[in-house]
């Protein structure tokens, strides 16, 4: 998917004119030994509107190269005064390790929000959340907006990593399905040296199309890799409509 239709509406060129924010960092904290979440606010109290799911470009700049990489916002759009990304160390990825090196009193640059990876508000229909390692970013929110509308159908999270180290937000997912009252139904997999992609795919298969004819639940799937795609077309594959099979690939 490209940046303009990631954008929606927008053209090309609107997007390219999108002004650069600066942002200070005013807090990192890290989840475990290979993923942190910086906190960003914007100068003078600004606060930018966007919607649970989308991402903001990071300018990275890297020795004799620009860099712009896509970072979700982890945070809720009720609180925009204070952006949260979270991100992993990637084998030779030069622009997380920049990341890494940023520090408490840093500024960042970037342009955005962006993205068409969204909920704004809950199908009418279940919505299933699936999300590998650090991946929950973007759906935290998402599950966050979705509890908080008071029409919202079932809503089911399986959130797969590794090792439990790389289940981010795990006490915090869980006291949300256990103040839901049911509407939440929040389930943790933990893989070892397993894609967690393949795991999730390997579990929608067997519950949402093999295991039932019904077609009518809307999916929200983010992770790394190839096995995102092969999730999204095994669940169109199988009946579900193109519109309810949101994904976003890293
Ligand atoms: C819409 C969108 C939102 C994203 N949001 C986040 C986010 O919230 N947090 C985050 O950590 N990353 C996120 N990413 C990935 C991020 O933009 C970078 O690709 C990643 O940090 C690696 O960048 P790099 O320049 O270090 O390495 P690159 O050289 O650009 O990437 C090297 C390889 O790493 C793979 N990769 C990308 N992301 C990851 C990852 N998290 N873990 C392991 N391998 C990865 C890529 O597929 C690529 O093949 C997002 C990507 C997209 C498209």
């Amino acid at each position: 998917m490209t940046e303009e239709q990631k954008a929606g509406s927008e053209t090309g060129e609107a997007i390219r004119k999108r002004p650069t924010l600066g942002a200070h960092i005013e807090r990192l904290w890290d989840h475990n030994a290979d993923t942190r979440s910086l906190f960003l606010r914007l100068p003078h109290g600004a606060r930018i509107a966007f919607l649970p799911g989308q991402f903001i470009s990071v300018v990275i700049p890297l020795p004799g190269e620009k860099r712009v990489r896509p970072y979700s916002i982890a945070s809720d759009p009720e609180t925009p005064e204070l952006l949260e990304i979270c991100f992993n160390r990637v084998p030779s990825g030069s622009g997380a390790a920049w990341l890494f090196e940023r520090r408490a009193g840093d500024e960042l640059e970037f342009t955005g929000p962006f993205g068409m990876f969204t909920l704004e508000r809950p199908p009418g229909d279940e919505s299933v959340f699936l999300a590998a390692s650090t991946a929950i970013a973007p759906i935290r929110p998402m599950v966050r907006r979705a509890l908080a509308s008071p029409n919202a159908q079932r809503l089911t999270l399986l959130y797969a990593a590794p090792d439990s180290e790389h289940l981010l937000y795990h006490a915090e997912l869980e006291r949300m399905a256990g103040e839901s009252s049911g509407r939440l139904h929040f389930e943790t997999f933990t893989t070892g040296a397993a894609d967690p992609m393949g795991l999730l795919c390997d579990e929608a298969r067997r519950r949402w199309v093999d295991g039932t004819g019904t077609r009518s639940r809307h999916f929200y799937i983010c992770g790394v890799g190839s096995q995102v795609i092969a999730l999204r077309s095994l669940l169109r594959g199988a009946g579900y409509e193109r519109g309810a099979v949101h994904y976003e690939k890293w």
